[in-house]
């Protein structure tokens, strides 16, 4: 057994509706501007290819069970945003994946927000530098209790929505998406190689906009386990 000089942190983890095991995260790959309005709303136009970044595993923000999961308002931002996002997780990794074998490697499926520092992200956008800090803060990736694919319907259809505070912000279909779940696990996989445990993130539909400490946050797709939140 390997001896550490300090004890490893912990595995980031989601829990799973209906089982006790849970889900240990690997990776976590974002899409950007994944839907025509929202790539609109940000300034772009046309399909583009997918692009990619990545948030740190532990920036995992895990929302267990049905009482709303504390999300602490982070440093350096005026504007936090909050991104509804269809998260998928990898069950049998794969490099150069076909799109019609790309549904064969999700293991299931959950409501995730793509938490924003758009300030700091506009910054780094002006400068061309990384968007690290403007996305892969901590505590940037809350994501609700993963429905196992065979049970989660048809995704491909379902309706994916935000409110904050019980009005509506965010409201589209995941059949709206630029690049599909298949499409974008088929890129993904031409870029790195998946392995189970890796979540992705989709991308979000137009509506994105900033929220408050004390901000209630509620987040859906449709089949799955729902998402809430309290910022503080
Ligand atoms: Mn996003």
């Amino acid at each position: 057994m390997t001896a550490y000089v300090l004890p490893p942190a912990p595995l980031p983890s989601l829990p799973i509706v209906g089982m006790d095991s849970r889900f240990a995260v690997r990776r976590i790959y974002c899409v950007g501007r994944n839907y025509a309005e929202h790539a609109r709303e940000m300034g772009a136009s046309g399909r583009e290819a997918p692009f990619f970044f990545l948030k740190p595993a532990d920036a995992l923000l895990p929302v267990e069970g049905a009482a709303p999961t504390t999300l602490p308002y982070p440093s350096l931002t005026q504007d936090l945003h909050h991104e509804v996002e269809l998260v998928v997780a990898i069950g049998l990794g794969g490099r150069d994946i076909a799109v019609d074998e790309a549904l064969r490697h999700i293991w299931g499926y959950a409501v995730g927000l793509d938490m924003t520092r758009r300030d700091l992200q506009a910054e780094m956008k002006k400068h061309g530098r990384p968007w690290s800090i403007g996305k892969g803060f901590d505590a940037s990736a809350p994501v609700a209790a993963l429905t196992p694919a065979a049970q989660a319907g048809n995704v491909a259809q379902a309706g994916i929505w935000l409110q904050v505070n019980g009005q509506e912000r965010q409201r589209s279909q995941i059949a709206h998406m630029i690049w599909n779940v298949a499409e974008t696990i088929a890129e993904l996989s031409r870029a790195w190689a998946l392995q189970p445990g890796d979540l992705i993130f989709t991308g979000t539909p137009a509506g994105v906009g900033a929220i408050q400490r004390g901000d209630t946050i509620t987040a859906g797709i449709d089949g799955l386990a729902p998402l809430q939140l309290v910022v503080a």
